[in-house]
């Protein structure tokens, strides 16, 4: 009322969902908000003239849900959540993982998250490490770890080779598995850019996506089918001499191979496989081969699979074969689905690196680390999320850490995951709101949301920014980076610079982030914060500029080689039966967001996309008598789901697509890839039911 002349200030953040990474202004007054403004003024960001998706424009929403978490929470005997103070509960926490590490340190599970920065990430595996365990991993287990593997032993390192100024100038876009539209709406506008120039887009995928709608071809591969589609391609393209052979003799290795593997995937035989027409393959295969500039980009639909490894070694040896590595224009570009993948996986949230993809199986990383950290580090690789789930059972692991995940709804086979949990002795959740997760916690640690705390993030095309605290956190939520050191010092690492947790600020933690990564040594915070676009890692050095385009001379494996891949087709583990006929796939919607934790609190999103819907092809619906808005049971050998049904031609017959953010992996199922270790969400064999009329 004019008493107090509070000023309104313009806050620069990232956007907290997707891995476009999207930068725009928070209107905060005193910590409170006002608004949100559009970034139209920062040159050279991922979201070019400021614009936001559904998801970025509600993105305040979820902060002000009435039920954040405010105290730290102790679960009482009678199964009740008591208020306890911070001391008491970092006091606890640290007690019981000392314990822990001095008994046997493996029984310690540790869970990072993409939905925070990368200091409380880095923190985190740190603290795992330190208590004498490389039982850390985060969600990119669950949807790109097979990118990260796939792309490491063909170019040896696992991120996108390019970024969306590339898709921009590319003159052909293949975009497998990936329903670019609806889950990465903004960086989607590059390739309409691209396609406005004249650049053609190929769209592979088992469902008519919003995406395939852009596309000049359109290829309705089964879920699952992934390797025959690939390999088909490559057949025609190596038959009719399109590969660029220049690049493929100085560049690549295993090139015969792949010729030989590729012989018998005529465009004939893998219709028959895929269902895809056989022109059809060969019209993609050519157009894709002869464009000039290429590149690939794709999601989950290419990488939770068994075979999501070899997809994803397939999908860069098509990249490489014609010679759209290490130049502008082309590339290969995995699309992050959180906002901070790329970040986690780079610094170490993963049970077999250290920060920087330095194998924990290396006695000289190994080292470089025990004198940085100053203890003695595990050599052993440790668990990764799923593998944690069936160690809990076996009651291997006894103690689970999970920051700012939800892994009741997010993994595979939930149904396992809670029969799981109920078996551990000591669970610690940390979060912004309560989840079904934290039901089993014994210790809740209220955290502050991204936008109510600052730190840097990594976006899907290596691009690191900072995002500035733009709000007051409610009640006594922390930034994770804080919590974290607490408990790090109160377990006994107190030691000065690298060898405690005695931190100040997340600049402090970057500091040591940059002596320790070689990614990033160049990151620093200062650099950061004065340049909004932020730097494309790899940056060696505080006078770098940061790597648009990777690989111009050399790829990252030992001989500098590409190493293409050569891989006979195999499906699904599970494919439809007489007892299971269908074949189940999950999909996304663009105004959802991982398990809803955060989208489903906001009234605007949840009013536009109120439920999940499972999508069925008319004749199956009809041979069922299932109408859109019907009741129907979806069964798997897993679990059992109660959805609304809608009737559509999006799917091909014999499939059905469920979004998965309600909840729907109580279906799916959770046989691994054997080199990644991701689950296989992507594709199951499932039978339906009607249940009721709408
Ligand atoms: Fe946020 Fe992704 Fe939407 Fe951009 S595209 S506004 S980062 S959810």
């Amino acid at each position: 009322k004019g008493v107090f002349p509070l000023e309104e200030k313009l806050v620069p953040v990232v956007c907290p969902y997707c891995g476009v990474g999207c930068r725009l202004y928070i209107k905060s007054l005193d910590g409170y908000p006002r608004g949100i403004e559009y970034a139209k003024d920062i040159p050279g960001i991922s979201n070019e003239n400021g614009k936001l998706c559904p998801k970025g424009n509600a993105v305040l929403e979820y902060l002000l849900a009435k039920d954040r978490l405010k105290k730290p929470l102790k679960a009482t005997e009678q199964g009740k959540f008591v208020e306890i103070s911070w001391s008491e509960a970092i006091k606890e926490v640290a007690e019981r993982l000392r314990a822990y590490s001095k008994d046997d340190p493996n029984a310690m599970m540790f869970f990072g998250s993409a939905r925070t920065f990368n200091e409380p990430n880095y923190l985190i595996q740190k603290l795992a490490r330190m208590l004498g365990t490389n039982n850390v991993d985060h969600c990119a287990r669950l949807c790109h770890s097979s990118t990260v593997s796939g792309l490491k032993a063909v170019f040896g390192a696992g991120a996108m080779t390019n970024t969306y100024k590339d898709i921009e100038e590319a003159n052909v876009i293949f975009i497998i598995g990936h329903n670019y539209a609806e889950t990465h709406p903004v960086g989607f506008r590059y390739v309409l850019k691209a396609k406005e120039r004249g650049a053609k887009v190929i769209v592979a995928d088992p469902r008519f996506t919003r995406t395939a709608w852009f596309a000049d071809i359109f290829l309705q591969h089964y879920p699952g089918t992934d390797i025959a589609l690939l390999n088909g391609m490559m057949h025609v393209i190596i038959k009719e001499n399109l590969y660029d052979e220049d690049f493929v003799r100085r560049r690549c290795v295993g090139f015969d191979e792949l010729a030989r593997t590729v012989e018998k995937f005529t465009p004939e035989y893998v219709e028959k496989i895929t269902g895809v027409p056989a022109e059809l393959i060969v019209q993609a295969a050519r157009t894709f081969a002869t464009a000039g500039k290429g590149v690939i980009t794709w999601a989950m639909g290419l990488t939770q699979h068994t075979h999501g490894h070899d997809n994803v070694r397939l999908a860069a040896t098509l990249s490489a074969i014609c010679g759209y590595q290490g130049k502008e224009g082309c590339g290969v570009s995995p699309m992050r689905g959180q906002n901070n993948v790329q970040g986690a996986c780079d610094l170490g949230v993963l049970p077999n690196v250290f920060p920087g993809y330095q194998a924990v199986t290396d006695p000289e990383k190994r080292k470089f680390f025990e004198e940085f950290w100053g203890v003695e580090l595990s050599g052993e690789v440790g668990l990764t999320v799923i593998e944690a789930a069936h160690a809990i059972e076996k009651g291997k692991v006894k103690a689970y850490y999970v920051m700012g995940e939800n892994p009741v709804i997010s993994d595979a086979n939930t149904n396992h995951v809670l029969k799981a949990l109920q078996k551990l002795e000591f669970m610690v959740v940390q979060d912004i709101v309560p989840t079904p997760t934290m039901e089993f916690a014994d210790i809740v640690l209220p955290a502050a949301a991204m936008l109510e705390n600052e730190g840097s993030l990594t976006n899907t095309e290596r691009r690191v920014q900072w995002s500035f605290q733009a709000l007051n956190p409610p009640g006594e939520a922390r930034p994770d980076w804080w919590i974290v050191s607490e408990i790090g010092k109160a377990a006994g690492f107190s030691g000065d610079g690298a060898r405690g947790f005695r931190y100040t600020s997340p600049e402090d933690i970057l500091r040591e982030i940059n002596a320790c990564t070689p990614q990033y040594r160049g990151i620093t915070p200062e650099r950061l914060k004065s340049n909004l676009a932020g730097i494309h890692w790899p940056c060696p050095s505080e006078d770098h500029p940061g790597t648009r385009v990777l690989y111009k001379e050399r790829f990252l494996t030992p001989d500098g080689k590409a190493h293409l891949a050569a891989v006979d087709y195999r499906g699904p583990a599970e494919v439809p039966d007489e007892e299971y006929p269908f074949l189940l796939t999950t999909i996304r919607y663009v105004g959802h967001y991982h398990t809803l934790t955060m989208t489903g609190r906001s009234r605007a999103l949840v009013k536009r996309w109120p439920e999940p819907l499972a999508e069925i092809h008319p004749e199956d619906a009809e041979r069922l008598g299932i109408k859109t808005g019907d009741w129907i049971k979806i069964e798997t050998r897993r679990g059992a789901y109660p959805v609304r049904a809608k009737v559509t031609r999006t799917v091909k017959k014999g499939v059905i697509a469920v979004p998965w953010h309600w909840g729907a992996n109580v279906l799916t199922n959770d046989a691994l890839d054997p080199v990644s270790k991701i689950p296989e969400t992507k594709a199951c064999a499932c039978r339906i039911a009607k249940i009721s009329e709408e």
